[in-house]
């Protein structure tokens, strides 16, 4: 990958006329990948035509328009409408970008949106698994943002945010106008609305030892190191031992990717604090969970607290070898965990300190540690804020949440909107927060972006209202499971369960239609490949745009005739 362009300076073509110069030192990156044409031109441009803009963003435009290897397709920019910057390029933010360039604007209200990560890519993390199994390719599960955004008149600002100052201060420490963003190389973004989706990160609970042993599964990167650990694993000699902390979704699709990679050399244990995997989860799904687990020969152990972790000391523990002996034996205390160092892979064996529910201490010896026990929102506050840590003035809950109404609004900022893992509404119902997923945040991006249209246009704004679409989740590279929120009578699960013949078809094609549903409702399940083909759909028809459907269609196609040549080859050689 080559950084083709790097536009140093940009403006903004505001009503207000004070436009702000972005500083010299946020950097507007365009990276041109490898095989990916940036044929979308400058990204944050318009090909709408006009003759708009102030001499900062013409500035911009040209930079990027002059640069080596950079396609500019550069229109001129739109107009005067209101500045709306959006923070964090996730599910909550990259899908309101996008849903605003959808919407119909009276003339002269059409803002001019700024999208601000600290990453080039933005990541379908719900695909994570994908990498690390290699069932998908790195431009479906974590696409750069200039070529999602290509088509798109959405400026995307690749920088990390410090903090924001709102203007207008109200009494009670709210504001009611616009303000600025402060980036942590000391760039200033101005606007008149900012959307705040900034997602969650990897919290430890403050555990000893979990930062320095163990692998996070959160992002693009932790998903390479997960990679590059297991391809170490496999080409060590030796029977690897593999704890999974987490038995919650994440840990458990995880620990089923893994046993799928190593399967049957390597040990493989679940941890989980609570009595059973997949809490709150559709009865159907934690079934389909254990049986691939169990076949896959992982070992869960439930009601078992992490209470520390260490690396254990050069020869104080067995472990693998890198070749010539079977390493039962080597004093080396060889295994894998963390980060390694310029002078190799960190090999140490890593000892994970459990208590079970009787208070009894156990350790658990590994070669690799996959942590996947919490998360928590990026706004939590930290209880020693490293240097350069983000600093929001906006009100947050106990679990570091910033607050909103039920119109995803921040409380006391009338200009401001959270939505995604990093918020929580309040919505003045007697409700129980919504589960940090995906499926809220991308529902809660249609109604940020209409409550911002009704905002700008003076109109009513809507409150947010989740619709649940069903539960799903991966099981190694053919397996899956999907509750569906569907209401079976029992009459009629019963009827079906007694009608032998059209019990076992549904049975043979991975249909279950009794799984009792969370709260008690019924769903229906769909498992094993059928499963795991209803949940690459669904994830093809929630892609961000349009054209990354198509692109990641596209590859499906290729891959699958592919495939389909291989077989035929294979069967004309037989
Ligand atoms: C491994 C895994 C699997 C998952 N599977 C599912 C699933 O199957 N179904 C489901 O519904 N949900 C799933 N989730 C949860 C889902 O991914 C999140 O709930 C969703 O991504 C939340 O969207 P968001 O926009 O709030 O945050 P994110 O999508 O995390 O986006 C936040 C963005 O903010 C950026 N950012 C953060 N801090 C800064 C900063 N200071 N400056 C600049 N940029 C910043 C990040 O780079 C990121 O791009 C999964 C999560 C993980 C980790």
């Amino acid at each position: 990958m080559a950084a083709a362009a790097r536009c140093s300076s940009m403006g903004r073509a505001g009503a207000t006329g004070h436009a702000q110069q972005l500083g010299s030192g946020l950097r507007v990156l365009w990276r041109r990948v490898a095989g990916h044409q940036s044929s979308a031109g400058c990204m944050g441009s318009s090909n709408r035509g006009g003759a708009g803009g102030t001499p900062g963003r013409r500035a911009l435009l040209a930079t990027c328009a002059a640069s080596p290897g950079y396609t500019a397709g550069v229109g001129a920019v739109e107009g005067s409408g209101p500045r709306v910057c959006i923070l964090g390029g996730g599910f909550g933010g990259l899908y309101t970008a996008v849903k605003l360039e959808s919407l119909m604007w009276p003339r002269g209200t059409k803002p001019q949106v700024t999208l601000i990560d600290q990453s080039e890519r933005f990541v379908f993390k719900p695909l994570l698994y994908e990498l690390v199994s290699g069932a998908a390719s790195e431009e479906e599960v974590a696409p750069h943002f200039a070529q999602l955004l290509g088509p798109y008149p959405v400026f995307f600002v690749q920088g990390r945010v410090h903090s924001v100052q709102p203007e207008h201060a109200t009494q009670d420490g709210g504001s009611t106008g616009g303000g600025v963003v402060t980036l942590a190389d000391g760039a200033s973004v101005p606007y008149d609305w900012l959307v705040v989706s900034l997602g969650a990160e990897t919290s430890t609970f403050g555990l000893p030892g979990v930062k320095e042993c163990a692998l996070p599964f959160s992002t693009y990167e932790d998903a390479q190191r997960v990679a590059a650990r297991l391809q170490l694993l496999e080409e060590l000699v030796g029977y690897p031992e593999v704890v999974v902390v987490g038995g919650g979704y994440a840990g458990v699709e995880l620990a089923a990717v893994v046993a799928e990679r190593l399967r049957g050399r390597a040990r493989i244990k679940l941890v989980t604090s609570t009595p059973d995997i997949l809490p709150g989860s559709p009865q159907g799904n934690r079934e389909a969970a254990h049986r691939v687990l169990a076949d896959q020969g992982v070992s869960i152990l439930t009601g078992a607290q992490v209470t520390e972790m260490r690396k254990a000391r050069a020869g104080s523990s067995g472990g693998l070898s890198s070749g010539g002996s079977n390493g039962a034996s080597s004093s080396s205390g060889v295994g894998i965990g963390g980060a390694g160092t310029a002078a190799g892979p960190d090999l140490a064996k890593r000892l994970v300190y459990v208590k079970d529910r009787a208070g009894q201490q156990e350790v658990l010896e590994a070669d690799m540690v996959l942590w996947s026990a919490g998360q928590a929102p990026a706004t939590k506050a930290a209880a020693q804020p490293p240097p350069g840590a983000l600093r929001l003035p906006f009100s947050t809950n106990s679990r570091g949440a910033m607050q909103t109404d039920a119109t995803l609004r921040v409380l006391h900022h009338s200009r401001v909107f959270a939505l995604g893992d990093v918020a929580v509404s309040s919505g003045g119902q007697e409700q129980p927060p919504l589960p940090a997923t995906a499926q809220v945040a991308f529902q809660q991006a249609d109604y940020v972006a209409w409550n911002l249209w009704a905002s700008i246009n003076n109109k009513p704004l809507l409150g947010f209202s989740y619709q649940h679409l069903g539960d799903m989740m991966s099981l190694g590279t053919t397996g899956g499971a999907v509750t569906l929120p569907i209401s079976v009578p029992p009459q009629l699960s019963a009827a079906v369960a007694a009608a032998g013949p059209l019990a076992g078809l549904l049975k043979a094609a991975g249909v279950k239609l009794s799984g009792s549903y969370g709260g008690g409702s019924d769903g229906v399940t769909l498992e094993g490949p059928l499963g795991a083909a209803v949940r690459r759909a669904a994830y093809l028809y929630r892609q961000p745009t349009l054209e990354q459907q198509l692109r990641v269609a596209g590859d499906w196609a290729q891959s699958a005739s592919k495939q389909l040549r291989q077989v035929l080859a294979d069967a004309a050689r037989k």
